[in-house]
C-alpha cells in the first residue's frame, strides 16, 4: 500500500466503526421506552462506499439516502427497504414513484413535492413524512446550518401561515404519518439540535390533536452530532445527546412514537484516516513545506474552508514510526511500535494539486516532515475519502479496512494487522473512461465520429 503506485490511501478501523455503532444503539436504548421502535440509519453521503454500508447494516444501522445513486449504493449493500429513508430536497417524479414502489420511507421537502405525492395516491401504509425547518438559527458553519430562517430545506415553520398549512396538509392526507427535521451538521450546538427535535415533537402533538388520533406515528430526528477534530476524545457522545434529548423532550421517549435517526459524521469520522507519502520537502520564504499526495482531491472542505474544517496531521517516518515526541503516540497502522522523536517546526503540509491554496495544514508546528515520510490526516473517516474532488485528474485513492488480530480475540500474535479492501484505487483506464475516453473523435465533426 505504499510506493509510487499508491502514495495515498484511506484507512478505516473496523473495530472503531463497530464501537461507534454500538454506542449509538446503547445511548438510545438507555433512554427509550421498553419496546419503542428506534431505527438508526447512516447518512450515506458521509461514507458512500458499499462495504461500509454493508458493515453498518451488519451493525443494525440502515441507510439515509439523498439521490438515486445513494439509493443504488444502499441496495447494492443489501440494506432492506424497511431500513432505508430518502430525504433529498430535489426528488424527481420518477424518484418519488420508485420510492413508493420499493417501500422505502420518504420525507417530502415542500408543498410542491407533496402535490406530486398526491398524484401518486400513496397507500395508507406508505412510510411518508414531511421535513420541517424550525428556523432556530445557524451554528458555527454557515454551509452546515439547515435551520436558518432562509434555509433551502423543509417547510419553514415560522413563516406566516406555515404552521396552520402543515396541520391542514396532514388533516387532508391520512397517509402522511411521519415528521422529519435535521437542524444541522458539524458546528451546531447540541442545545439547538435538541430544541429542533422539541419543535418537531410539539408540532406532531399539535397535528395529532387536530386530527383527533395519532396520525403522526414516527419522528425522524435527523443526524448532525458534531465531531471533535481536536483530540482523540469522542465528545460529545451519543449518550450525552440522548440524555439531553430525554431532558429536553421527555415525550420523545415515552413510547408513543417510533424514532428514526440519521447520523453520518459521528459514526465514522474518528475511525478513519488518510495516509499520504511526503514526496518532497522544500522551503519558501523561510517556511518549510512538505509536498504530500493528500490535498484537495481528498480533503475538499479542509482545503477550501480551512478555518471551518481544520484537521490534525501526524508525522511518521518511512517505516511508519511516529516522529512525535510523546510516547503515547501510536505508531502508524502496520508499523512496529515506537517513535523517533524529531525537532518540531512550523510548516505547511501541501497536496499535489496545481493551485496555491492546496494545503491541508498551514504554518502548523509538527515534527519536520521529510521526503519518504508519511503524513496522516486524522479523523477523516467521514466525508473525506468518500467525496473526492476530480482536480488534476488525480485518481481516487484506495480505501482499506483494517482489524487487529487482538480485536478479534484470535490466538495470533497481538498487533497483527489485517487489511481488507473497501475500494480499489482508481486506475488510469477508469480515469480516461470517466473523462470521455469513449468519445475521443466526437468533436471533430466527421461523419464517423457520430457512430
Ligand atoms: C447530512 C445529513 C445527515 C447527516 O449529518 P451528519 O452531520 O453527518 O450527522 C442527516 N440527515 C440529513 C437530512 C442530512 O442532510
Amino acid at each position: 500500500m505504499s510506493g509510487d503506485q499508491q502514495p495515498l490511501a484511506g484507512l478505516l478501523d473496523l473495530a472503531a466503526v463497530r464501537e461507534s455503532a454500538a454506542a449509538l444503539h446503547s445511548a438510545f436504548a438507555e433512554v427509550a421506552a421498553d419496546g419503542q421502535r428506534v431505527l438508526h440509519t447512516f447518512a450515506v453521503k458521509a461514507g458512500s462506499l458499499v462495504p461500509v454500508l454493508r458493515l453498518l447494516d451488519d451493525c443494525g444501522i440502515g441507510a439515509e439516502v439523498a439521490s438515486p445513486g445513494e439509493l443504488a449504493l444502499a441496495r447494492a449493500a443489501g440494506v432492506h427497504p424497511d431500513r432505508t429513508v430518502l430525504d433529498s430536497p430535489a426528488k424527481t417524479a420518477s424518484e418519488l414513484h420508485e420510492a413508493l414502489n420499493t417501500g422505502i420511507a420518504l420525507n417530502a421537502d415542500n408543498p410542491e413535492e407533496l402535490a406530486r405525492l398526491d398524484a401518486l395516491r400513496p397507500d395508507a401504509d406508505a412510510r411518508l413524512g414531511l421535513r420541517v425547518n424550525p428556523q432556530l438559527g445557524g451554528g458555527a458553519i454557515d454551509a452546515m446550518s439547515t435551520a436558518t430562517a432562509t434555509s433551502k430545506f423543509g417547510v419553514a415553520l415560522r413563516d406566516e401561515g406555515a404552521r396552520a398549512w402543515v396541520v391542514r396538509a396532514y388533516r387532508q392526507r391520512p397517509w402522511l404519518t411521519r415528521l422529519h427535521c435535521h437542524v444541522g451538521s458539524q458546528g451546531m450546538a447540541l442545545e439547538t439540535m435538541a430544541a429542533g427535535v422539541r419543535a418537531t415533537y410539539e408540532l406532531a402533538e399539535e397535528i395529532n390533536a387536530a386530527v383527533g388520533h395519532q396520525q403522526v406515528s414516527t419522528l425522524d430526528i435527523g443526524g448532525g452530532l458534531p465531531v471533535n477534530f481536536d483530540t482523540d476524545e469522542i465528545t460529545p457522545s451519543y449518550a450525552d445527546y440522548a440524555r439531553l434529548l430525554a431532558n429536553t423532550v421527555p415525550g420523545l421517549f415515552d413510547g408513543r412514537y417510533g424514532l428514526v435517526t440519521e447520523f453520518g459524521r459521528s459514526l465514522l469520522a474518528k475511525a478513519g484516516s488518510i495516509v499520504a507519502r511526503v514526496e518532497y520537502a522544500k522551503s519558501a520564504g523561510g517556511r518549510p513545506i512538505a509536498v504530500t499526495h493528500a490535498g484537495a482531491q481528498v480533503a475538499v472542505r479542509t482545503v477550501f474552508a480551512p478555518d471551518a474544517w481544520p484537521i490534525r496531521v501526524r508525522a511518521y517516518d518511512p517505516k511508519g514510526l511516529s516522529k512525535h515526541a510523546s510516547t503515547a503516540e501510536p505508531a502508524a497502522v502496520g508499523a512496529a511500535t515506537g517513535s523517533t522523536a524529531v525537532e518540531e517546526v512550523a510548516q505547511d503540509v501541501a497536496g499535489p494539486c496545481c493551485f496555491a491554496g492546496d494545503l491541508v495544514a498551514r504554518d502548523r508546528v509538527l515534527p519536520r516532515l521529510e521526503a519518504g515520510d508519511h503524513a496522516a490526516l486524522l479523523d477523516t473517516g467521514a466525508y473525506y475519502f468518500s467525496n473526492p474532488f476530480g482536480y488534476n485528474s488525480l485518481p481516487r485513492p484506495g480505501v482499506y479496512g483494517f482489524t487487529c488480530a487482538a480485536d478479534e480475540a484470535q490466538e495470533a500474535h497481538s498487533g497483527d494487522i489485517r487489511f481488507l479492501p473497501v475500494r480499489s484505487p482508481q486506475s488510469v483506464e477508469e480515469l480516461i473512461t470517466e473523462s470521455g475516453g469513449a468519445h475521443r473523435d466526437a468533436l471533430l465533426g466527421r461523419a464517423e465520429a457520430a457512430d
